[in-house]
């Protein structure tokens, strides 16, 4: 345990394994809370069984460790908690902040946000497929670690789904309730979902009440764009990470995330080849101040650009 309050995470799906992208999150995240003194923990997002690959939890973590992350506690399984996300869903329910929609991916065809159809009851002759989260008016702010003062219009997100037509719990709640659960209190993260933070804030002070925990400090890392702008993910096809140059792949998201890559002893770690005292050297030179605002282009990441 450590006296500094700081509680980080890094909380990868298991639809594939661990690429680019998703190891720059993890060596910013892990660098921010070990440089503040804070916990790390790992948390598996494994909530969508249609877009999980088998095997690719493990082979996440297996990775992680053999880039020299270590982790506090047991990692989570998100899968493990849907009585969780049951009782959140209940108390929003009765406190009015969820309510059952019946529409449609057609009925909404049109719309930029949800039109707000089913907020007073379902239309006769409809079905609840799903719940949605009341989000209604006004304006979600925070001060990003990363980018400043941020400001979102409630209602240019719209009432948003947080059980899913399919069955399944939608990210939104699960992530404020292990959030919650887990005492987390800075959230890393990449800008791919920027705009699912004013969602969560909003999830949180539903939950909150005047005893809830606090609500945690929110920071977005650049995203890292294949040759056709696209953020590079398991959907572009992003190739995965390899364990047998650690310490190479390290240091470049280090450089993409704008850190001082030329300090002597990380220099010689790097030439050492010793991934885990390279991440903690990491964590003492980490500075968010450093760290870009804009996305990143990169070349040969992705498998499209090496066919
Ligand atoms: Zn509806």
């Amino acid at each position: 345990m450590s006296g500094s309050g700081y509680v980080g995470r890094f909380a990868p799906s298991p639809t594939g394994r661990l690429h680019i992208g998703s190891l720059l999150a993890a060596v910013a995240s892990w660098c921010d809370a070990r440089h503040h003194g804070g916990q790390w923990l790992v948390r598996m997002e494994d909530l969508d069984p249609p877009r999980e690959v088998p095997g690719a939890a493990d082979d996440i973590l297996r990775t992680l460790e053999s880039f020299g992350f270590e982790w506090d506690g047991e990692t989570v399984k998100q899968s493990l908690r849907h009585e969780k996300y049951e009782d959140a869903l209940k108390f929003l329910q009765s406190s009015g902040m969820a309510f059952g929609c019946g529409c449609s991916r057609r009925d909404l065809q049109g719309a930029a946000v949800y039109p707000g159809t089913c907020r007073g009851g379902i239309p006769s002759g409809k079905q609840e497929r799903l719940q949605r989260f009341l989000l209604g008016k006004g304006v979600e702010s925070w001060n990003d670690l990363i980018l400043g003062r941020l400001e979102f219009r409630r209602e240019e997100l719209g009432d948003f789904p947080i059980l899913r037509a399919d069955g399944f719990w939608a990210y939104q709640l699960a992530v404020v309730v292990d959030d919650r659960d887990q005492g987390i209190t800075h959230v890393v993260r990449g800008s791919d979902l920027l705009d699912s933070t004013p969602r969560q804030l909003a999830i949180w002070k539903a939950l909150q009440g005047d005893m809830g925990p606090e609500i945690p400090e929110y920071g977005h890392l650049p995203v890292l764009t294949n040759s056709l702008g696209q953020k590079l993910s398991k959907q572009t096809m992003a190739r995965a990470v390899d364990a047998s140059s650690a310490c190479e792949q390290i240091d470049f998201v280090w450089r993409c995330l704008g850190q001082n890559a030329e300090d002597e002893a990380w220099r010689d770690l790097m030439k050492a080849g010793h991934a885990h005292d390279l991440l903690r050297r990491g964590a003492e030179l980490w500075s968010r101040n450093r760290v870009p605002r804009q996305s990143i282009p990169l070349q040969g990441w992705a498998q499209e650009d090496a066919v």
